[in-house]
């Protein structure tokens, strides 16, 4: 059959508390135009985050029931750590809160004055992490992957060539190789098995780690079994392992593919670096064998990581994106291609090329989709990464602006992502329409979360 349908049923209901266009102007208006300051319960179809949004199953629910709350050596504890070891293979599992806990550790861990850390790019938590422990990130990825309307199958990949010269001008000071799975800040595009296979050629020859951040990494898996020659035959969890056995440790958000609402992980192969990170774990986050985290939120992410790497779940899942974003093209709406793994990036800039980078074409588009119809997305561009010149005050704005539609995991059937399409699909009728905005309030840092807005 060609329809490909959700592969679950429906067992437990949120209703949607449904509102009108004129309804939610007003909402706006009061929020000061920032998606972030509307509450939840005004949103219709809430896609500003896939992270800690998924719809948990039947069965991690009667896990969650099954959680041993015991402070040392409980039970939930061993479940977690044999699910991660079977398909990750470290030989040390470290539970966190979530991953930005993981990176914190393992960041701590490997600071060394002047270190460096080479990556297809970044994610914002694992650079902020290196950065506040006074470190450098820098971003390689491969000249495609920053061309929205070029398709290449691994636009997630680092560019190999610049990382080997980076990898011979900063030597020693080079502490690990960073590949991110699929590349969330690059469009949630994979990385392919030969190109996470030589990165880690290389980061060994220089003597130096190589880590995974696998949040989305059964997404990453599908594609690769999907797109790369010599694959198509593997089982997901067979892909999986292997991308795991060229990695030294992998820092995990279980709020992606761990199909749970909390959660995370440090894993490493050595004995030293796994003590070193304990040791710290007990001062932040807990006992090494709950971390920061319940019983019952282990036993959630063990059933979770069982479940992610299902096929028909991967198949709907990476199908429901390319759906959008389908549709999308077919109507003429810029956006990033091919389809990533876990959103749709509409390209604001082309969609509103009469409203000015200053003027925030991002937020203007992720606005009026909320007025439309009551979708929340989020702007990725000027709002959340324009910078001010330290000397003139003037504006530098990012490559790229961009509105992020990101779908939470099982949770919105094809009827939800139909009227999302017919959301933007309107909106982009009257583009002409829209005008431009003006930044009334900024914070020091993360602007985005608070800034308020009023028309130019
Ligand atoms: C979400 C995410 C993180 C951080 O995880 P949190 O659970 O949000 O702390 C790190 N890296 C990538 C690629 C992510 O998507």
């Amino acid at each position: 059959m060609k329809t490909i349908i959700e592969p679950f049923k429906i067992k437990s209901v949120e209703p949607i508390r449904m509102t009108t266009r004129a309804e939610r102007e007003p909402l706006l208006d009061e929020a000061g135009r920032n998606l972030f300051l509307i509450k939840a319960d005004d949103v219709l179809i809430d896609l500003l985050t896939d992270s800690g949004t998924s719809s948990m199953s039947a069965e991690q629910w009667a896990a969650i029931m099954r959680g041993d709350e015991s402070y040392a050596g409980s039970r939930s504890f061993f479940a977690f750590e044999a699910e991660v070891k079977r398909i990750t293979g470290f030989k040390h599992v470290i539970p966190t809160h979530q991953g930005r806990a993981a990176e914190k550790i393992l960041f701590t861990v490997l600071h060394r004055p002047g270190a460096v850390y080479l990556g297809n790019t970044h994610f914002d938590t694992t650079r902020a992490n290196i950065e506040f422990a006074g470190d450098t990130a820098i971003d390689l990825p491969i000249p495609d992957g920053l061309i929205p309307s070029k398709y290449h199958p691994f636009k997630g990949n680092i560019d190999l060539g610049r990382l080997e010269t980076a990898l011979g001008e900063h030597g020693p000071k080079v502490r690990a190789v960073i590949i991110t799975v699929t590349n969330n800040s690059g469009g949630g595009q994979p990385v392919s098995m030969e190109n996470i296979r030589e990165a880690s050629r290389l980061a060994r020859k220089h003597g130096t780690l190589f880590i995974i951040d696998s949040c989305r990494f059964a997404e990453n898996a599908y594609f690769i079994k999907r797109r790369e020659p010599g694959y198509e035959g593997k089982s997901v969890l067979d892909i999986a392992q292997e991308m795991f056995s060229y990695a030294d440790g992998t820092t995990m958000s279980a709020k992606k593919d761990g199909l749970a609402n909390i959660g995370g992980f440090l894993g490493v192969h050595d004995d030293a670096l796994a003590v070193e990170a304990r040791n710290l774990l007990i001062l932040t986050e807990g006992f090494p064998t709950y971390g920061g985290l319940a019983g019952r939120d282990l036993e959630a992410i063990a059933q979770g990581l069982r479940e992610v790497l299902d096929e028909s779940y991967l198949r709907y899942r990476l199908r429901t994106i390319e759906y959008l974003v389908e549709k999308l093209q077919q109507n003429g709406v810029p956006l990033i291609i091919p389809a990533g793994g876990h959103a749709v990036y509409l390209d604001a800039g082309a969609f509103l090329p009469q409203i000015r980078p200053e003027q925030f074409p991002g937020v203007v588009l992720a606005n009026e989709l909320y007025l439309e119809g009551g979708v929340r997305g989020v702007e990725i561009g000027s709002a959340m990464f324009g910078k001010r010149d330290p000397r003139t005050g003037a504006p530098i704005g990012p490559a790229m602006e961009l509105v992020r539609l990101a779908i939470p995991r099982r949770v919105y059937t094809q009827s939800h992502i139909d009227y999302v399409a017919e959301v933007v699909i309107a909106v982009h009728a009257r583009r002409t329409a829209l005008r431009g905005l003006r930044m009334t309030y900024e914070a020091p840092f993360l602007r985005h979360f608070t800034a308020r807005f009023a028309e130019a």
